[in-house]
Formats: structure tokens, C-alpha cells, sequence
């Protein structure tokens, strides 16, 4: 069967067609600048040239629809008819308690998953605006929603609990809830196999470093502890994202900008991470470029990252009763090797050793960063969210 995998942002728009047999990818691309001005997509058919289009999409389903005709496109299409497309697999951000599994998008499933949407109120409505998009261009077709919260609800109740009145968990189910799980299980499974690892007795702890960021602990195949929370917004600086602060200082902000709540988280969720620390940029290209240059925003701005990252593995090790294997993947941590080594520098009374030389050298490739005699293995292991969601939206479907 082919599944068509949607990963639907705020103005883009990630798809997949995959044969989920051969789980190869038929046709890929993108979206961008949906509802803005020089809106484009991007057409990749497997071993084929990228086509990119330029046209106006002032909708996601503008964009949906021309995903639909590229891949029905008589010289460059790889089905023949839509009718090919046997289910749409969603990427969908939060799932709140409600959702500890994939699970097929009805009426009213979508509104329990609208019900999360202040969870995750940068990423949820963007979900369910392509769902939707979706629905109405392919009314027939099963949809199955996966969720990046699902592969953390076992964690244990010692990981998920703030230090709140209980009432609150039990009133609003403020608690954590992890993301990239997705990511994070793929790449747990994946590297265990890699490093020779049975994932059934292995200590695994994931580094999905992109613009968003997240660390797994993975007991046995289980995620049982995660940086992000209740919202994608703790744990790690992140690109715009401030990560762990002091509660008080959203008050602090508040008192002193004149500020409402709503203002200072978006500060926090929008101006902050490593662009606000930095003044330059939310990515880390722009950054690796002007700490070269000796800006030391940028240099200050990485080390940042770096630190907060390397204490979060340290407390991981700790939940975990040690480490087998660390896996860095996502944007940063499948291209930025000074990232990595920023922070297996921490690392290194552990007696794990990156060979910089692997390390400098590979890029978004399954590669092993670390030295023979270092005693943990680190791997480079790309993530694949959009095969394991057509993999999750086969199996509900069977
Ligand atoms: P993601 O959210 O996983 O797409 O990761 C996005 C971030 O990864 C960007 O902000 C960049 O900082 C970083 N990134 C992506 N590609 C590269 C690259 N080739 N070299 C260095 N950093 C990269």
C-alpha cells in the first residue's frame, strides 16, 4: 500500500509517498511560504530531478492539492490515479493523555486532538488545518493521526509529575508529556541495532537536535524520561525556544516589559533560544558562521546550547543507571559536528571519546562518531519520522 505521509506546519508542508512494502520512497518535497508571497513546492520522484514550482498556495489545501497533481502528473507523477494512495499518515504533535497510540482521524477523534491544541500551540492547529485540507480533497481515504507525545507515555509517574499541587494533574493533566517520539523511537530502535545492542536489556539515550530540540532517555525500548514537558517549550535552549528557565521569571519579564502572559510566552517560545541569546539567528549554520568569524554572541550562543545539552545526558546517565549508546540526530545532530563535540567534551569522564575525524567527516549518514576504546558508543543515526509514520498508519490500518 501507499501511504502518503503529511508533516503540515504553520506555512509548510512535508510530504512523503512511500511504498510501505518495499518502504521506499516513491516521490518526496515540500511546501513552503503557504499563504505568504513566493510560495513554492518542491517535487523530488525517487531518482528523479528536484522540480521546483513556484505558485500561488494561499491555503494548505492550494497545497495539498498540487502535492495530489504532482504525484498523478503524467511525465514526472509516480502513481497513476489517486485512487493508488491507499492512507495519509499525519504527523500530529500532541496527543495529550488522550493519545498513547496512533490512532484513525474521525470527526471526533480531530476534536480530542483540537482539545490539545494549547499544548502545542505552535504546532497542533497547524496539524489539523492539513488533516482537514486532506479530508476534503480525499474524503474516502483512511487517515491515521501519529502522535510525538504516544512513545513517552510510559514514562514513569516519577518523570512525568512537576513539583505542583497534584490537583493539577489531576484537574488539567499538567504533566509532562515529551515529543519527537516518533523520532526518538526510530532512532533508539535503529541505533540498537547498529551498535549491536538487543533493545530489550540496552540504555539508550537519543539527542534529537533540530530548531526543535529533545532528549530521550530509552530503558529497554521505553522512553522513560524526556526534556520536553507539558509543552514543546522545556528542557533545552532550542532555536527560538528558551527551554528550562526560572518559572519567575515569566512575572519578572512581565513587571518589567509591561507585558501581558500571552506576550511574554511568545517571547519565550519565539524571541529566545539561541536567537535571542545570540542577536544573529535561530539556525546554527548562521551561528557556526559568525562564531568563525568571532562574533561572540554566536560563539556564547553555541557553548549555551551545548552545556544545557551535556547536563541534560548527565542526568539521563543518572535515571538510567548508566549508558550504552548515544545517538545524535535531527538537523544539528546529523550535520553539526561542532555541536556534537561540544557536547561529548562533557562527556569525556565517562572515558566516551569521539573520533574527530569520523566526527568532521560524515554527514546525515548511520555512522559510529565514537573511538573504539571509548566505553560508550556514540552514533550519527538519521532520523526517519516519515517512514515510522507509514510504517504506525500500515499497521492501525491492518
Ligand atoms: P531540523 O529542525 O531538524 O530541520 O533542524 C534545523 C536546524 O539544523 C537548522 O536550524 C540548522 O541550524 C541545522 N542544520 C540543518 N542543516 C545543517 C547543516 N547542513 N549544517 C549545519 N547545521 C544544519
Amino acid at each position: 500500500m501507499n501511504i502518503l505521509v503529511i508533516n503540515c506546519g504553520s506555512s509548510s508542508l512535508k510530504y512523503q509517498l512511500i511504498d510501505s512494502i518495499s518502504e521506499k520512497v516513491l516521490a518526496k518535497g515540500i511546501c513552503e511560504r503557504i499563504g505568504n508571497q513566493g510560495s513554492r513546492i518542491v517535487y523530488q520522484p525517487a531518482g528523479g530531478e528536484k522540480e521546483i514550482t513556484e505558485a500561488p498556495m494561499p491555503t494548505h489545501k492550494n497545497a495539498i492539492q498540487m502535492v495530489l497533481d504532482s504525484l498523478v502528473n503524467e511525465t514526472t507523477g509516480v502513481i497513476k490515479d489517486l485512487s493508488e494512495v491507499g492512507a495519509v499518515g499525519h504527523r500530529i504533535v500532541h496527543g495529550g493523555e488522550k493519545f498513547n497510540a496512533s490512532v484513525v482521524l474521525t470527526e471526533e477523534v480531530i476534536k480530542e486532538i483540537e482539545a490539545c491544541n494549547e499544548l502545542a500551540p505552535l504546532h497542533n492547529p497547524a496539524n489539523i488545518i492539513g488533516i482537514n485540507a486532506c479530508r476534503e480533497l480525499m474524503p474516502n481515504t483512511p487517515m491515521v493521526g501519529v502522535f510525538d507525545t504516544a512513545f513517552h507515555q510510559t514514562m514513569p509517574e516519577r518523570a512525568y509529575i512537576y513539583g505542583l499541587p497534584y490537583k493539577f494533574y489531576t484537574d488539567y493533566k499538567i504533566r509532562r508529556y515529551g515529543f519527537h517520539g516518533t523520532s526518538h523511537s526510530f532512532v533508539s530502535k535503529k541505533g540498537a541495532e547498529l551498535a549491536g545492542l538487543d533493545i530489550n536489556h540496552s540504555k539508550i539515550i537519543v539527542c534529537h537536535l533540530g530548531n526543535g530540540a529533545s532528549i530521550c532517555a530509552v530503558e529497554n525500548g521505553k522512553s522513560i524520561d524526556t526534556s520536553m514537558g507539558l509543552t514543546p517549550l522545556e528542557g533545552l535552549v532550542m532555536g527560538t525556544r528558551s527551554g528550562d528557565i526560572d518559572p519567575a521569571i515569566v512575572e519578572f519579564i512581565g513587571k518589567k516589559e509591561n507585558a501581558s502572559i500571552d506576550r511574554v510566552m511568545d517571547i519565550l517560545n519565539k524571541e529566545s533560544g539561541v536567537l535571542g541569546i545570540s542577536g544573529i539567528s535561530s539556525d546554527f549554520r548562521d551561528l557556526e558562521k559568525a562564531s568563525e568569524e568571532g562574533d561572540e554572541h554566536a560563539t556564547r550562543a553555541r557553548e549555551v546550547f551545548c552545556y544545557r545539552a551535556a547536563k541534560v545526558i548527565g542526568g539521563y546517565i543518572a535515571a538510567l543507571h548508566g549508558v550504552d549508546l548515544i545517538c545524535f540526530t535531527a538537523g544539528l545532530g546529523e550535520n553539526d559536528a561542532g555541536i556534537r563535540k561540544g557536547i561529548c567534551s562533557y562527556l569525556d569522564y565517562m572515558g566516551i571519546q569521539l573520533d574527530d575525524e569520523v566526527n568532521n567527516s560524515h554527514r546525515a549518514v548511520d555512522v559510529k562518531l565514537s573511538t573504539p576504546d571509548s566505553k560508550v558508543q556514540v552514533w550519527m543515526v538519521p532520523t526517519n519520522e516519515e517512514l515510522a509514520i507509514a510504517k504506525e498508519t500500515l499497521a492501525l490500518l491492518k
